[in-house]
């Protein structure tokens, strides 16, 4: 199974023809609530890639909680390592133009009172029954780097999304079996200008000079570059339509937990991840538009 320690967001989306100027206001077309958050995000895609998932993360005590927990109980996210605590459920304020332009405000609220002890309880409670631990930095960086080094003396494989960037300890990097940038986060993370395979394979050499022991780094249409010490390899990406790429990465590094959690070689669990993340693609939205193993297995046998 995979241990997913991360940020839970209520996404709370407004749909406008065109963004308000500053001290605007517009009206507006529609209006979602629903899960997100990439912790949240990549315990879904773990979970509908069939790898049973849990998430050490924290939720608040408001109504937003309910409509989170439901979202992550209804994908089938273990919910057992999912604390409540005083205050308010995370937020992402979200505004969507038609031509598909954003802006987000992320507010933690909740998601910053995760702690180091509850995290060492999540990895001692779910012991035996996880293999692969999922990171990202939408929870506080020492709590990330805590887990990274907790989860690697317990055994786990520790993944680490580097998203969103920002610069960490230089010691968290021996404690990661993977990272998982894109093309902007590893640039931002590296200071290699990567805008193609052979650039990533520049800025996985950084990552290795640390002592990550693969990097593997996303590039959108253009696929995926696996670095080690032994090899480097492309992916090409899966051909689709795209309608919404929100949530491509997080498909992508929950289906990739997924797979090596059920004992795939990282290579096939790597190419399902690719497939994942065209999938995600094509539908709109996040949490909603996360494949299920069924549909990874149909995309990579056509
Ligand atoms: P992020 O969403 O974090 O920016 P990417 O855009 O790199 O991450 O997407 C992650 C993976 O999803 C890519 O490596 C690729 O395999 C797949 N993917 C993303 N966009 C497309 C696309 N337009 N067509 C096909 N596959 C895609």
């Amino acid at each position: 199974g995979v241990l997913v320690v991360g940020s839970i967001t209520a996404d709370v989306t407004a749909f406008s023809q065109r963004l308000p100027n500053r001290g605007e206001t517009v009206l507006g077309d529609d209006f979602t609530l629903v899960l997100g958050g990439k912790g949240a995000n990549q315990a879904v895609a773990a979970a509908r890639a069939g790898a049973p998932t849990w998430m050490a993360a924290c939720v608040g005590r408001d109504p937003f909680r309910e409509i989170v927990l439901s979202g992550l109980r209804s994908h089938g996210v273990e919910l057992s390592e999912v604390r409540t605590v005083e205050g308010r459920t995370g937020v992402a304020h979200i505004r969507v133009d038609a031509s598909g332009e954003n802006d987000i405000v992320i507010t933690p609220l909740a998601n910053a009172d995760l702690s180091t002890e509850m995290v060492d309880e999540s990895i001692r409670a779910t012991q035996g029954s996880v293999g692969v631990m999922l990171l990202q930095l939408e929870v506080r960086a020492e709590v990330t780097c805590h887990a990274a080094k907790a989860g690697a003396a317990a055994g786990l494989t520790v993944v680490l999304d580097p998203a969103p960037a920002q610069p960490l300890p230089e010691d968290v990097w021996r404690h990661v079996d993977i990272v998982t940038p894109n093309e902007s986060e590893a640039q931002a993370l590296t200071g290699v200008e990567v805008d193609g395979p052979g650039s990533a394979v520049r800025a996985g050499a950084w990552f290795l000079e640390r002592g990550v022991r693969h990097a593997v780094i996303t590039l959108g249409s253009a696929g995926v570059v696996s670095v080690t010490a032994e090899r480097t390899r492309h992916f090409p990406a899966f051909p689709v339509t795209p309608v919404d790429t929100t949530a491509a990465g997080d498909a992508f590094t929950g289906c990739l937990g997924a797979g090596i959690a059920a004992g795939l070689p990282v290579d096939l669990a790597i190419q399902r991840g690719t497939a994942a993340g065209a999938l995600a693609t094509t539908h709109p939205g996040a949490s909603p538009s996360l494949p299920d193993r069924q549909a990874v297995d149909a995309l990579i046998t056509t």
